[in-house]
């Protein structure tokens, strides 16, 4: 009768505070780096394939610890990727609101992965091998099975384990990523979404937090972009495919300078791979310098602050309130030079979004717009055009 107590009171282990909090990371830890590598990385976005050795272990965990269904979590997340703000992304907290994002993502995410249009549209290239069909795709059973073996193994204390192991993902992906990640944070890229990296160190949800990063080169395996930033599931990947276990098929590819390159469709190349670093160029290089100017110059007549103003030519207006709109027309409208630059930086968007791929007539139209800024007696635009033609992809 006492074995039953004790077994009850402890399970097989028998673990003390401490260890149990220490297997608990550990354990949730897995369960991230499973989600990000195998269903995020590989299958989502096919940067980095995996040997099977490691795919079937992370499929069984993440069955065992989510219930997530393989082409239900894919189709979901490509679609966030297709429809990023619109209506139709399954949790944008521009259109649901953040609270609703964080805290009932699942929720958002169980309305998504239950349609059948979004499962055949964009759940293509899952598994549906044996395992798959007896086992992965029945979601309540993968939960329950973990259930049993978190009782076992640590007894009352299991019940607790598991709960907490259940709520782990669905808030820190479906919540903090989805809600927090298009929310608070850091900017390395003028996306056209509101992704932002949430810190530079991406080790607690392995390397998920550097999501501005990853909505600028989504297919690339590494998350991180810049010397500073540092992404574990990257990490991992590279050991994986040191000892062969993972085979890396896209990375993002590194921008240079060359300053004695003419502009040619090589500039052309790496304008387009990086065009969200090069709106962000933009931004820094000419849009800033010359509100500090103007506001230095003409403040009275501009009617909002140094940053207000910032914010508003640098920001995207789709995500603008019609406040906001009616403020940055204000301000355009009350200095000339602002519009002007303004305007230049809806060309140069207008460039990528441009339905042609012809590269003949893409790379003519940026030639027309460096010479005609460089034409203009903004200063900082004559000196950005000037040096576009710099641009260059690493060949390596
Ligand atoms: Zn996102
Ligand atoms: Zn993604």
């Amino acid at each position: 009768m006492s074995f039953v107590i004790d077994f009850f009171e402890g399970g097989l282990l028998n673990l003390s505070l401490g260890p149990l909090i220490g297997v608990f990371l550990i354990a949730t830890f897995l369960t991230v780096l499973a989600v990000t590598i195998y269903l995020h990385r590989c299958m989502a976005h096919r940067g980095v394939d995996l040997h099977p050795i490691v795919s079937h272990p992370m499929r069984l965990w993440l069955w065992l610890t989510t219930g997530m269904v393989t082409r239900e979590w894919v189709a979901v997340h490509r679609k966030h990727h297709a429809r990023c703000e619109t209506e139709e992304d399954p949790h944008s907290p521009q259109t649901h609101g953040i609270g609703k994002v964080l805290f009932h993502g699942v929720a958002l995410y169980r309305v998504a992965a239950l349609d059948p249009e979004v499962i055949e549209k964009y759940g293509h290239g899952c598994p549906n091998d044996v395992p798959e069909r007896w086992f992965y795709r029945h979601s309540a059973l993968g939960p329950t099975v973990m259930a049993l073996l978190d009782l076992a193994l640590f007894g009352v204390h299991g019940i607790t384990f598991w709960a907490l192991q259940m709520i782990w993902i669905p808030f820190f992906a479906a919540g903090v990523i989805n809600g927090l990640g298009h929310y608070v944070g850091y900017r390395n890229f003028t996306t056209d979404d509101t992704s932002t990296n949430l810190v530079p160190w991406g080790i607690p949800l392995g390397g998920e937090e550097l999501h501005n990063n990853h909505h600028a080169f989504p297919s690339s395996a590494r998350f991180s972009m810049k010397r500073w930033e540092f992404d574990i599931g990257w990490a991992v990947i590279q050991g994986l495919s040191a000892v062969g276990l993972a085979k890396v098929r896209r990375v993002a590819p590194r921008l240079l300078r060359d300053e004695a390159a003419s502009l040619d469709a090589e500039t052309l190349r790496a304008v387009f791979a990086h065009r969200f670093t090069v709106m962000s160029d933009y931004c820094k290089h000419v849009i800033r310098p010359l509100v500090r100017e103007e506001y230095a110059r003409a403040r009275e007549a501009l009617g909002a602050s140094k940053g207000q103003i910032r914010r508003l030519m640098t920001g995207d207006q789709r995500f603008f309130d019609g406040a906001k709109r009616r403020r940055l027309s204000e301000v355009l409208s009350s200095n000339g030079r602002l519009a002007e630059v303004y305007e230049y930086r809806l060309r140069l968007q207008a460039l990528w979004d441009r339905s042609t791929t012809d590269p003949e007539a893409l790379l003519a139209s940026l030639r027309q717009w460096c010479r005609e800024a460089e034409e203009s007696g903004i200063a900082s635009l004559r000196e950005f055009a000037r040096s576009v033609s710099a641009y260059r992809l690493a060949t390596a």
